[in-house]
């Protein structure tokens, strides 16, 4: 067995950030980049924004269905988050995790603790911060997608977010796109080859003493 393809135990990357602070850009050019990378796709109550798919960026739901997903313990987390609810289907994720590959989470720092709580050794946690005020403004009013009442709602609850800071594995400042892509992708890769994860090392350290 050639030590390239030791077995291993997928890991739970958890993205959070402020609304604005670019932390769905990251997640996108992760998922291009990364072959062993899957997106946790979360249900919320909230309507689908312009151009988001059912699917693909969230499974809508009615109050009522997200209730009945709580009662009988089908997510893996939950929250409220600003006036909906949010959580993360238990199925796929488990699917993924067994068969050694990795799942990333774009959830608030609500979901993150209970994920952490849950799974602590599987979950690596990043918190994306923006490189100033003035800057996650810009970036929030830019989207162009939200009423202004939205936007400065959002604006109010970034400085709540962003306390959380310190609960994170490892926080990014995204000051330039590709580089906090590239220090995201340098996480994942050091977390993956963690011995820990590495379900084979024994085995493969064994075949490599065996005439020793
Ligand atoms: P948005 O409505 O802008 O897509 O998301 C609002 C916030 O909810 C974001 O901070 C996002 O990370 C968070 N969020 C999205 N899905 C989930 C989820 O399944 N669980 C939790 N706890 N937060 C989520």
């Amino acid at each position: 067995m050639p030590g390239s393809v030791i077995q291993r135990r997928g890991l739970m990357l958890v993205l959070s950030s402020p609304s604005g602070a670019g932390k769905s850009t990251i997640a996108r050019a992760l998922l291009e980049r990364e072959d062993e990378l899957y997106l946790s796709i979360s249900l919320t109550t909230r309507p689908p924004r312009p151009g988001e798919e059912e699917g693909r960026d969230y499974f809508f739901v009615t109050e009522d269905e997200y209730q009945k997903k709580v009662n009988d313990n089908e997510l893996l987390e939950h929250a409220r988050v600003f006036n909906n609810y949010y959580g993360t289907p238990r199925t796929l994720v488990e699917r993924h995790l067994t068969a050694g590959e990795d799942v990333l989470f774009d959830i608030d720092w609500q979901g993150t603790q209970q994920l952490r709580e849950s799974a602590r050794d599987d979950v690596i946690s990043i918190f994306i911060l923006p490189p100033s005020y003035e800057e996650l403004e810009k970036r929030l009013t830019g989207r162009g997608q939200d009423s202004e009442d939205v936007v400065s709602k959002r604006m109010a609850k970034a400085s709540d977010e962003m306390s959380h800071w310190p609960e994170y594995d490892y926080v990014i400042v995204n000051d330039e796109i590709e580089e906090s892509i590239q220090n995201v992708q340098a996480i994942l890769k050091a977390e993956r080859l963690r011995k820990m994860r590495r379900l084979g090392l024994g085995d493969f350290v064994k075949s490599i003493r065996r005439k020793g």
